[in-house]
């Protein structure tokens, strides 16, 4: 067996390698500093309700205002996030900032606004997770029954049951669950049966299929069709063009969030946007 002591260590490394492994060390540093510096911000997209044309709510979206590399997306950092268990208090700034924001909303008149939060397994499986939720809830003084959660397949596909019993405690409080990417992976009818979730969030690779031939319509709308008749809600993400407005209208899609409406926006101008919208 290998010995992995002083000098020798390296020896087990191809330099390449090495050369990753300490810009993964530097990047996890610049993670720590930056939620020092709280630098994490939380974008909102509005979500539009298609019988009404309204907004009921937003989804929050996690940004890194680099000093030096401007906006960054969940794309350029998530992944060691998640890796690294820093995830857990970035995603905790980003639940706080979003409640406290979805309360003033609501204290200004918009009674029934909703807020959409991602969060990763990893999470979940934070022992604290319930409880930090739960005291932010109560000292914020929000709703339990606007907030909805935002969980992926990987989720399930991990079958922990700490995590699952979580998403149960967290149901019985009063915040519901939607599967987001839904139509990526191995999507199966079973999530949705063993977890509670109540929304179905499509994803745009998924919908992007929908002109390209008249099958992917077909099951397009006999998906929408068959999760409603399971009583859950259809959101349907990455919405660019009307022509797709047009037929998730026409096959009774709940609701729809993309560039058409609107990208992620600071709170300013997602408040901006909500008046606009009234
Ligand atoms: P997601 O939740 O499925 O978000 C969809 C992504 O598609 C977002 O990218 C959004 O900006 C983008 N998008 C929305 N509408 C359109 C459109 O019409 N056209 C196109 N081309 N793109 C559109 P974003 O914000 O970079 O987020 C990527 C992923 O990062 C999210 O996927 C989510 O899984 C994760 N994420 C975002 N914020 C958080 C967070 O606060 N916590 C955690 N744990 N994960 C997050
Ligand atoms: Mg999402
Ligand atoms: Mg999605
Ligand atoms: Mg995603």
């Amino acid at each position: 067996s290998a010995k992995i002591t002083g000098k020798n260590t390296f020896a087990y490394f191809k330099p390449a390698m090495n050369d990753r492994i300490m810009e993964k060390i530097q990047n996890q540093a610049e993670l720590r500093r930056a939620i020092e510096k709280k630098e994490f911000v939380v974008y909102y997209q509005p979500q539009i309700d298609l019988k009404t044309d309204k907004i009921t709510g937003f989804e929050a979206r996690v940004r890194w205002e680099h000093s030096e590399r401007g906006i960054l997306k969940p794309a350029e950092f998530i992944k060691l996030s998640e890796e690294t268990g820093l995830i857990v208090p970035i995603g905790m700034i980003v639940i706080e900032e979003a409640l406290k924001k979805l309360k003033e909303w609501q204290d200004k008149g918009y009674k029934d606004l909703t807020i959409s939060i991602n969060i990763s397994v990893r999470q979940l499986k934070d022992n604290d997770f319930y409880h930090k939720v739960k005291d932010l809830i109560e000292q914020i003084g929000v709703n339990a029954a606007s907030i909805e959660l935002e969980i992926t397949e990987s989720v399930a596909l991990q079958e922990s049951e700490h995590a699952r019993y979580v998403i149960e405690a967290l149901n019985e409080l009063g915040i519901s669950f939607a599967l987001d990417d839904f139509g990526t992976g191995y999507s199966s009818m079973n999530y949705l049966k063993i977890y509670p979730i109540s929304n179905i969030k499509m994803d745009k690779s998924f919908l992007d299929t929908l002109f390209t031939d008249d099958f992917n319509k077909s099951i397009i709308e006999s998906t929408i069709a068959l999760v409603q008749s399971m009583n859950l809600t259809v959101t349907a993400e990455g919405i660019e063009s009307c022509e797709q407005e047009q037929f998730l209208k026409s096959v009774r899609c709940n609701k729809a969030q993309g560039y058409l409406y609107s990208e992620a926006l600071p709170a300013d101008q997602a408040e901006a946007f909500l008046l606009s919208n009234r």
